[in-house]
């Protein structure tokens, strides 16, 4: 299978380009590198730094002619988006109705669409983990802009490629870009490594929902597989505050100060967890790597990097 990855040379694409690679997949990787590394995007890999919202994507794409198109481009920041609303609905409206718009053209036959649940579901009503019937209430225009794009993909799926909508909760793994705004374990683990008080946005008492990459990128294989236009979240269902992600980094890396606090960041939800269970009946997906065991391995994969800041 031929499988075309926008923003494969990012923290989660890099990591489903390998994926398919290890799978046997022919894998082409297009990303501007705003925020990927050309290091990331795997050795057997084709690499095109192009932009998706730019003409030089229907070249690669008439080149390629992929089968399938996994759709992480985007600009992935929340605070960013508040600053820059714009900027973000450039990115991950404009260029995802261009990604999509020659998926069709094309004749890809099925996209698999990285969108989020922690951003585009608002502050949970109801009962936790927050299922894919819950009503749509971004707090951002980051979670507006992803929801359009799933609204977009319906639209361009009527008799072009087959959908397959992925809900991530908060992924956390090696290569997260500790320096963005975003990703509390990247920037948690880096700070501490360098003997910095991390800093925590309120109280820290708010949760999240962690997901490891690599059940992320095992997600998107088994998506891809599928014929189904379904939408699932991918997440562990579990809620972990960021107190607890501050200890449990805290003991990994030795460090024992107290961290620095600030106030609350507008867009951000209070407490959020996604049930993953239309994962595990449409993909049979389920997580498998637990906090700790993803939290030590991530732990590991900062502590071998130049550190030196680029
Ligand atoms: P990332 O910033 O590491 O990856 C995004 C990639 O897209 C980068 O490599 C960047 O260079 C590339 N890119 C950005 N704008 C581009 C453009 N105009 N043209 C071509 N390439 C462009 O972020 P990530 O965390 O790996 O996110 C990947 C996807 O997963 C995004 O769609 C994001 O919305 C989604 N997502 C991430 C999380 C999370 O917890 N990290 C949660 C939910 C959803």
């Amino acid at each position: 299978m031929k499988v075309l990855i926008t923003g494969g040379a990012g923290f989660i694409g890099s990591h489903v380009a390998d994926a398919y690679v290890a799978a046997g997949d022919e894998v082409i990787v297009v990303d501007n590198l705003s925020a990927g590394r050309r290091e990331y995007v795997p050795a057997a890999a084709r690499f095109y730094e192009v932009d998706i919202r730019s003409d030089a994507l229907r070249e690669v794409m008439d080149r390629e002619r992929p089968d399938v198109v996994g759709h992480h481009a985007a600009q992935a920041s929340v605070s960013v988006s508040v600053q820059h609303p714009q900027l973000d609905a450039e990115v991950n409206v404009v260029g995802t109705i261009n990604v999509l718009a020659l998926c069709a053209e094309f004749g890809v036959r099925r996209v698999v669409l990285a969108s989020t649940g922690g951003a585009i579901y608002g502050e949970p009503q109801g009962t936790l983990p927050v299922d894919e019937t819950h009503p749509i209430h971004p707090l951002a225009p980051y979670g507006i802009s992803k929801y359009v794009g799933e609204l977009y993909l319906r639209y361009f799926s009527a008799g072009g490629p087959s959908a397959a909508v992925l809900r991530y909760a908060n992924v956390y793994g090696p290569r997260q870009d500790p320096r963005g705004e975003a990703g509390v374990v990247a920037i948690f683990a880096q700070a501490m490594l360098e003997g910095r008080a991390p800093v925590v946005f309120g109280d820290g008492t708010q949760t999240r929902d962690f997901v490891y990459v690599e059940d992320v990128a095992r997600a998107n294989l088994l998506a891809s597989r599928s014929e189904a236009s379904e939408t699932a979240n991918i997440a562990t269902g579990i809620e972990t505050s960021v107190n607890d992600i501050y200890r449990e980094l805290g003991r990994l890396t030795g460090y024992s100060g107290p961290p620095q606090h600030a106030p609350v960041r507008k867009g951000d939800v209070y407490r959020i967890a996604l049930d993953p269970a239309r994962a595990r009946k449409w993909l049979d997906w389920t997580p498998q790597i637990s906090l700790d065991e993803g939290l030590r391995r991530t732990v590991g994969w900062f502590t071998r990097q130049d550190m030196s800041p680029v």
